[in-house]
């Protein structure tokens, strides 16, 4: 493995090599044999999994958005899309709108996992579906709307903590059992334990009493007795890191006192370089009870954030973005998922769910610094409220009264609108955000997207 080779490497590249690896990873294991990773079965189920109610609204939000941006054709993207359940959904709910549907002209996929490829191309019923690995790779040349659910909690992130030297990063390292106290001294890399305790995974100090399967509210399970769980550990770098010297400014979640008696700067701007360079390896005064504060950063996020903002801005355009998380960063929501459980991140690598809590404040600011004309960015909203607006209790109500129905399958469609919606399951911890850009050269009136 990578680690025995090059050393402790970093959590985004730990994340990135668990969930992708060409051969070993999460999402790219082959799904059609034991290894499958969606539904009740298996490790989780997500929204459009629960529910078509889900999806069907989504493709009202497409055909709603589409017709206020006055498109001539357009192009539907959807990152990540899993088992391929919401598009499937999403292109029958469209093909009901004519209008829309004959503007509709091909569907982009964007996903890396072979295997899941080829259960999408079994569900997604379209004349010109395409594949890409990255979203970079769609080309540029029309109008598109971008779909993104349950994606960004997947993408890797760094962690980072405060301590007396200020802010190092957290990196996974092999635990080598009777070495370890010898490596770490010598190394100068603080170990750090591994397992988290009952409630590390949430990020909360509220117990979590409910076993129920979605990714934000399951239980944690103790996984410190198991041998995988011991075979990797957390480690802090000895010192700052390049990405901690880069990001923690950015996302400037504590102020580090400078040294009040560090020589001032006399003024030459090659000085002002230079100090700035050295800067990170000067004395610093660490707030003390600060010490021990944890960052967690998804550059890989704001850049894919970035990338849409650009795309939908050179043709117009829209994209909704639905997970867990919060209008600010976390400090270290990290958690492994497996078979509806909470397990250690470091467990089983590649064959655990691991995901995080998405920071949308940043994934709104790194849009918003591009300062594009025209681009708007909404929201979060909680997704109970997103799908209220879209008329979810008129879709169940629809279905609800529809001839034949049983008392079964009237109890099961309203247990899933509970759950998509109530604030105690998926209603609040799930948000959604959309950014929007009008197509130039029109005259077209600001207002917010369905939903927001
Ligand atoms: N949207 C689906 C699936 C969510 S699971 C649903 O809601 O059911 C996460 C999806 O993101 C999978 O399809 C996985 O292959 C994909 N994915 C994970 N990491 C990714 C990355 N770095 N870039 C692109 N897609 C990624």
């Amino acid at each position: 493995m990578v680690i025995s080779f090059r050393g402790p490497i970093t959590v985004a590249e730990y994340i990135n090599h668990a969930l992708l690896h060409p051969e070993f990873g999460y999402y790219t294991q082959d799904q059609t044999k034991g290894g499958a990773v969606f539904g009740k079965d298996h490790d989780f189920t997500t929204a459009p999994e629960i529910s078509q109610m889900f999806a069907e609204l989504l493709g009202v939000w497409v055909v709603h958005t589409a017709t206020n941006l006055g498109f001539d054709k357009f192009h539907l993207v959807e990152i990540g899309p899993g088992r391929g359940t919401l598009m499937e959904d999403v292109v029958r709910t469209i093909s009901q709108f004519s209008q829309v549907a004959d503007k509709l002209e091909t569907i982009h996929l964007v996903e890396k996992s072979a295997s899941l490829r080829t259960l999408q191309e079994e569900k997604v019923n379209w004349t010109d579906v395409q594949w890409h690995d990255n979203f970079s790779d769609i080309p540029g040349d029309v109008p598109c709307i971008v779909l993104a659910q349950e994606l960004f909690d997947a993408l890797p992130v760094h962690q980072f903590e405060l301590t007396e030297h200020g802010w190092c990063e957290r990196l996974v390292d092999i635990l080598e059992v009777e070495e370890e106290e010898v490596d770490a001294e010598e190394e100068g890399v603080a170990p750090v334990v591994a397992a988290p305790g009952p409630n590390a995974a949430t990020g909360t100090d509220e117990a979590v009493e409910d076993t129920i399967d979605t990714k934000d509210t399951i239980d944690t399970i103790d996984t410190n007795d198991t041998a995988e769980a011991e075979e990797l550990r957390f480690v802090l770098s000895p010192a700052p890191t390049n990405a901690s010297r880069v990001y923690v400014r950015m996302f400037d979640p504590i102020p580090i006192l400078p040294d009040a008696e560090a020589p001032r700067s006399t003024g030459s701007a090659s000085d002002a370089v230079e100090e700035e360079a050295e800067s990170d390896s000067k004395e610093k005064v660490v707030d003390k009870d600060a010490i021990g504060s944890r960052l967690e950063v998804c550059p890989a996020g704001c850049a894919l954030s970035q990338d849409i903002a650009l795309r939908i801005s050179t043709h117009g355009g829209a994209a909704l973005f639905i997970d867990y998380g919060k209008d600010r960063a976390s400090g270290d929501s990290l958690r492994g998922i497996k078979h509806h459980q909470f397990v250690s991140p470091l467990q089983s690598p590649g064959r655990v769910d691991l995901s995080v809590d998405v920071d949308f404040a940043s994934l709104k600011a790194a849009a918003e610094a591009l300062k594009i004309d025209g681009l708007n960015v909404y929201g979060t909203v909680g997704q109970g409220d997103f799908l209220k607006q879209l008329g979810i209790e008129t879709r169940l109500h629809a279905l609800l009264t529809q001839p034949g129905i049983t008392e079964e399958q009237a109890e099961t469609l309203y247990l899933a609108y509970h759950r998509l919606t109530d604030e105690e399951e998926m209603g609040t911890v799930y948000r959604a955000m959309s950014m929007v850009s009008m197509p130039t050269g029109g005259e077209y009136e600001e207002s917010p997207p369905a939903g927001f």
